[in-house]
């Protein structure tokens, strides 16, 4: 079983203006294609072979050894997990107990919206912000290159990529700009609170 590039789940023009056809031609087409070509040459004939992606992230991450692969297996897992953070017409506030959860961790949305950007704005070079579930609470982490949320134990709810190729095409060197469009025309909420609600119960069945 070899990994696979998941489709888009929605067309190619789907996001438009905020991130453009050719953005995620480029961004899909490329260079996520680029992570799973690179990964299954890579786990090929090693006893990794065949394994789930999220075990060989995990198996991999911390021997210096195995970086290259990491960082492709790593990158698959992120890209797949940022195309569902994404959805046309999205953005903007959450409803429901999502809403209730960014006020209880955060105090309120607004408080919440600086802190998801800041993120991503002082990620030094490339790498991704993080919306995850942590101890109960909500935290907005950063991560450098391919690191994500799986490596640190806690769970993902919402993800955005702040690689230059997630924006450069529409955005140049205007990385605020992007983020702001993320957040405010992109963000897929709904997504969002599906993994908070199996976060919850996976806690809950934990203790
Ligand atoms: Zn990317």
């Amino acid at each position: 079983m070899a990994f696979e590039l998941l489709p888009l789940p929605y067309p190619m023009n789907a996001l438009e203006p905020q991130m453009s056809a050719r953005t995620l031609e480029f961004h899909h087409g490329k260079h996520h294609k680029a992570y799973v070509d690179n990964a299954n040459k890579l786990v090929q004939d090693t006893p990794l072979a065949n394994k789930p992606l999220e075990e060989v992230i995990q198996a991999t991450a911390k021997d210096e050894s195995k970086q290259g692969l990491f960082n492709n297996v790593a990158q698959i897992w992120n890209h797949s997990f940022f195309w569902k953070s994404l959805r046309p017409k999205g953005g903007g506030r959450p409803t429901g107990d999502l809403a209730r959860a960014v006020e209880e961790s955060f105090g309120s949305y607004e408080k919440f919206r600086e802190a998801f950007k800041t993120a991503g704005a002082t990620q030094f070079g490339s790498g991704w912000a993080w919306l995850v579930f942590d101890g109960g609470k909500l935290k907005v982490a950063k991560t450098p290159n391919a690191m994500n949320p799986l490596v640190h134990g806690t769970t993902a709810l919402l993800t955005y990529d702040v690689w230059e190729h997630a924006y450069y095409l529409d955005y140049q060197n205007r990385r605020p700009d992007f983020i702001d469009a993320f957040i405010d025309h992109l963000v897929n909420w709904n997504f969002a609170a599906e993994n908070l609600a199996r976060a919850r119960a996976q806690r809950t069945a934990a203790e």
